[in-house]
């Protein structure tokens, strides 16, 4: 079925005024991930996702440990409510344990991450023990296996450590180090061929002529595809020319799994877009049901008939700046990481803050207005930056947060609660 139908199939969907979350959720249905996998040394497996399951070859922690400094001791020797006298034997330290062997009414002071004695089955904190020369005093209370950390705990021999799809961060490699996996299986890099249309488009390092802009969607797409850990191609600025533009598509979708364009979606230009593209391949063209950003091509693009595994995705963004990186956001980035095998996906949140201004707003499209974020005694408190126009880049480079107002949401009011989606994430 071709994705036009498969797209008609959608109840209760308008292409001239899509909702956001319709289209996201076609886009998505429409998506499966298809990367080969390959073997990387760790380091080289941050930003990845995992091709496999990661089965732990042995326990974490290894051994039963201690989770305090204190004394190891065996329970079955405490008074359960009196103070109990106790020799100290020994010490046994982290990789270094206590050679001996505790016989009853003895113990050993043990250190954080010391394997205890056989026997010992309880460890003391420090700080309760009242220390009288070569003897301690242990309070009552004590219960059997307290402070002690059993081996397998944290990840046990044989079991699932991490599952296939799981996007590799800081936490996960060092999981992965603590297993002693040396190398892992990841998905190979999703490729991202990208490029910015327009005639009156002029390249950094080149004079501006009369009436040209510097391109700089190319630059946010660099970033934002960078930081996602795709692999780049930059097929530079292509002038508003049919020939050439279908020429750079063709090429584009042989060299790369998506391609993504800036520029040539809007009304007008469409018009030509249009037609180049029912050559290609399969691309609809849709009004989206949102500010900024609303003309957005999605399809595919260079598969030859009955090969459906070449060719390419398509994203055909809008050519302003702000819209460029709101779509970018609101479709793409969900799209690559999907294509990029991640599985679960990892989630923007959506949190509250009490908005400062009053903001316009009518119900029927979704907007993300550029906000600044701060604490405040009375808690997180978000204003829009100055300039919204969805050409004004510098509203992108005030802003940390996006205010979402949601597609049936009329007006704020100085003082409501709005939802906010913080432009970076912790790791
Ligand atoms: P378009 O969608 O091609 O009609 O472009 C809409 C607006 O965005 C126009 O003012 C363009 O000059 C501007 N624009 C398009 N592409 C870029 C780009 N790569 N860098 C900066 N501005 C752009
Ligand atoms: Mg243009």
């Amino acid at each position: 079925m071709s994705l036009s139908s498969r797209f008609s199939c959608l109840d209760d969907h308008d292409p001239d005024a899509l909702a956001v979350d319709q289209a996201r959720a076609f886009i998505h249905s429409q998506l499966r991930p298809r990367l080969a996998c390959e073997r990387v040394a760790l380091r080289s497996a941050l930003g990845r996702v995992l091709a496999r399951d990661l089965i732990a070859p042995c326990n974490v922690p290894a051994a039963d440990n201690s989770a305090m400094d204190g004394y190891a001791l065996r329970h079955a020797d405490l008074d359960a409510t009196g103070e109990t006298s106790l020799r100290v034997v020994g010490t046994a330290m982290a990789g270094r344990p206590y050679a001996g062997v505790v016989a009853a009414g003895e113990c050993v002071r043990i250190m954080t991450g010391a394997v205890p004695p056989p026997g010992c089955d309880a460890v003391v904190m420090q700080e309760v023990v009242r220390v009288d020369g070569a003897r301690v005093g242990i309070p009552g209370g004590q219960r059997r296996g307290q402070n002690i950390r059993l081996a397998g705990e944290d990840l046990a021999l044989g079991r699932p450590a991490l599952t296939a799809g799981r996007l590799i961060r800081p936490a996960e490699l060092g999981l992965m180090a603590s297993l002693g996996f040396a190398e892992v299986s990841v998905f190979r890099r999703l490729r991202v061929a990208f490029f910015s249309t327009g005639d009156e488009l002029c390249s950094i390092g080149a004079p501006l002529a009369e009436g040209a802009v510097y391109d700089s969607n190319r630059y946010t797409l660099f970033g934002m595809l960078s930081r996602m850990g795709c692999e780049l191609l930059d097929l530079g600025v292509v002038a508003d020319d049919p020939p050439l533009l279908a020429e750079t598509f063709r090429q584009a979708a042989a060299a790369a799994d998506v391609v993504i364009s800036s520029g040539g979606v809007s009304v007008g230009e469409a018009d030509f877009v249009r037609p180049l593209m029912a050559e290609l391949g399969e691309v609809l063209f849709w009004k989206i049901a949102m500010k900024p950003g609303r003309p957005l091509a999605f399809g595919r693009i260079g598969a030859a008939a009955g090969n459906a595994d070449r060719g390419a995705w398509l994203f055909g963004l809008p050519g302003n700046p702000v819209a460029v990186m709101v779509t970018f956001y609101q479709f793409v980035r969900e799209a690559l990481y999907r294509l990029m095998g991640a599985d679960p996906l990892p989630v923007v949140p959506l949190l509250p803050a009490v908005c400062e201004h009053s903001l316009k707003k009518l119900p029927g499209r979704s907007e993300y207005q550029r906000g600044i974020l701060s604490q405040t005694a009375g808690g997180w408190r978000v204003r829009p930056a100055a300039a919204q126009g969805s050409g004004v880049l510098r509203s992108m480079a005030e802003a940390n947060c996006f205010i979402v107002l949601g597609h049936e949401s009329g007006p704020v009011a100085a003082g409501d609660v709005v939802e906010v989606q913080l432009f970076d994430g912790l790791v």
